[in-house]
């Protein structure tokens, strides 16, 4: 099978627990204000790979992640627009006693079937907010199948960590996190919270791409207001970090 993507890469803490094989597939419908990866928006500016060169790159970092109590999470862009692709790496990490994650804006949810799902040790859910006029202004989409996919995510009791990119004057707004974090909590299988600084270090990638990065201008968050979100999130019941 083959897919479209825009690079591999490493990381520690951020895209699942432990060391993270992470692929970056090409291709998004959303177009958030904050994003940080604007090169992966268009499949026409990825590469095209089989799915078993990408398990032959995992397979040299095997023993590193496995060791470090780390995985695969397949990211992007959206992998759900890629979503046999995706299924594919997915099911031959799992099979493979890989820890698996698929990062998604949920957006797209419907086209995870059930088996992939249950190749998934944990979605990485982006809730961008609850509220419809909200998550447009932040992503230019509708959040009503994000929700749904939330919903049926607890209803298979798949794990997830929900990610909340705080952005001073667009998501910070104390009722749009209090909503969030009340869905958040209702739904019974978020383990964690990251409540992900809004920065301005992709600045550099939109001007090479020919684009403007819209938030140019807005300052990321203090410690103060991502210590008072963190908190909206644990007076849920969440574990925010
Ligand atoms: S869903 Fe992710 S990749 Fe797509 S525009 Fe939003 S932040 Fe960027």
């Amino acid at each position: 099978m083959d897919g479209v993507i825009s690079s591999w890469d490493l990381s520690v803490g951020v895209d699942g627990p432990g060391t993270r094989f992470v692929v970056f597939t090409c291709g998004c419908p959303l177009r958030c204000r904050y994003c940080q990866n604007p090169e992966t928006w268009r499949m026409r500016d990825g590469r095209t790979v089989r799915a078993d060169e990408v398990m032959t790159e995992i397979g040299k970092y095997r023993r590193f992640i496995a060791v470090a109590g780390g995985g695969v999470t397949i990211s992007g862009g959206e992998p759900l627009l890629q979503p046999r692709f995706t299924a594919e790496l997915l099911s031959r990490c799992h099979a493979g006693g890989l820890h698996t994650a698929l990062d998604t804006s949920g957006l797209l949810g419907v086209r995870a079937t059930d088996e992939m799902l249950a190749d998934t040790d944990l979605v990485l859910l982006d809730l961008k907010s609850w509220d419809p006029a909200t998550y447009r202004r932040v992503t230019r989409g509708p959040v009503e199948p994000t929700l749904r996919f939330a919903r049926r995510l607890a209803e298979l009791g798949r794990p997830v960590w929900v990610r909340f990119v705080l952005v001073p004057g667009l998501t910070d707004a104390a009722d749009n996190v209090a909503g969030l974090a009340r869905f958040a909590a209702g739904l019974g299988n978020v383990e964690r919270v990251d409540v992900l600084p809004f920065h301005r270090m992709a600045t550099g990638k939109y001007e090479r791409l020919g684009l403007t990065f819209p938030l140019a201008h807005v300052d990321p968050p203090g410690e103060a207001l991502l210590e008072r979100v963190r908190g909206q999130f644990r007076e849920e019941g969440l574990a925010a970090v």
